[in-house]
């Protein structure tokens, strides 16, 4: 079955903007999530935030491949983390690209499944990465705000690989990269 939704890619400003929470837990949002399950494992994702197929809501849906099949996590929020440990993170909305991103190792997650429940479980390795990485796209935070300076540069040169020919696209990826890099460089770059 084709895929309902096509994934948001770099350069989307839908990505970029913050979710709001999720006031109706309903079947509307239901059939949303299954919609979300096929557009995630067509994309052989083991995440996919709502952001991520231009629904500007909090929520997301993974699978771990452990067994367990779909999960839902609405209105996420992390309470806790702990530790620091660096992790070869892929994004789909950034297709073709993974960088080793220092984050916490573990994080404390509470949130709501579609039963209206409250869930609060203790994340780490896969998991509490994967939940860091959705929750900041809930935030409207990329991977590529994570990455130093060598690791920028990169992604920049691998970016306007995959995008040859489209010059717009290139623009966009000077905004999204120069946008995340402000803050450490400042007005003046030295080289
Ligand atoms: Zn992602």
């Amino acid at each position: 079955m084709a895929s309902p939704y096509a994934i948001r890619i770099l350069g989307d400003p839908v990505l970029r903007q913050r979710a709001s929470d999720v006031t109706d837990i309903d079947g509307r949002l239901a059939a949303l999530c299954q919609d979300m399950y096929l557009t995630m494992y067509e994309a052989q994702g083991a995440g996919l935030a709502a952001p991520q197929v231009g629904i500007q809501k909090r929520f997301m849906v993974y699978d771990l491949g452990a067994g367990d099949g779909p999960q839902v996590l609405i209105n996420p929020v992390i309470t806790e983390s702990a530790g620091e440990c660096e992790f070869y993170e892929g994004c789909l909305s950034l297709p073709g690209l993974r960088f080793d991103i220092l984050r916490p190792s573990s994080v404390n997650v509470t949130g709501l499944n579609l039963e209206e429940q409250e869930v609060e479980f203790e994340a780490d390795d896969f998991l509490g990465r994967l939940m860091q990485h959705e929750l900041d796209h809930l935030n409207g935070v990329l991977l590529i705000d994570h990455l130093d300076e060598d690791q920028q540069r990169a992604a920049k040169k691998s970016l306007r690989k995959l995008s040859m020919g489209s010059s717009a696209a290139v623009d966009g990826i000077d905004a999204e990269l120069g946008l995340s890099s402000r803050p450490k460089f400042g007005l003046f770059r030295s080289r």
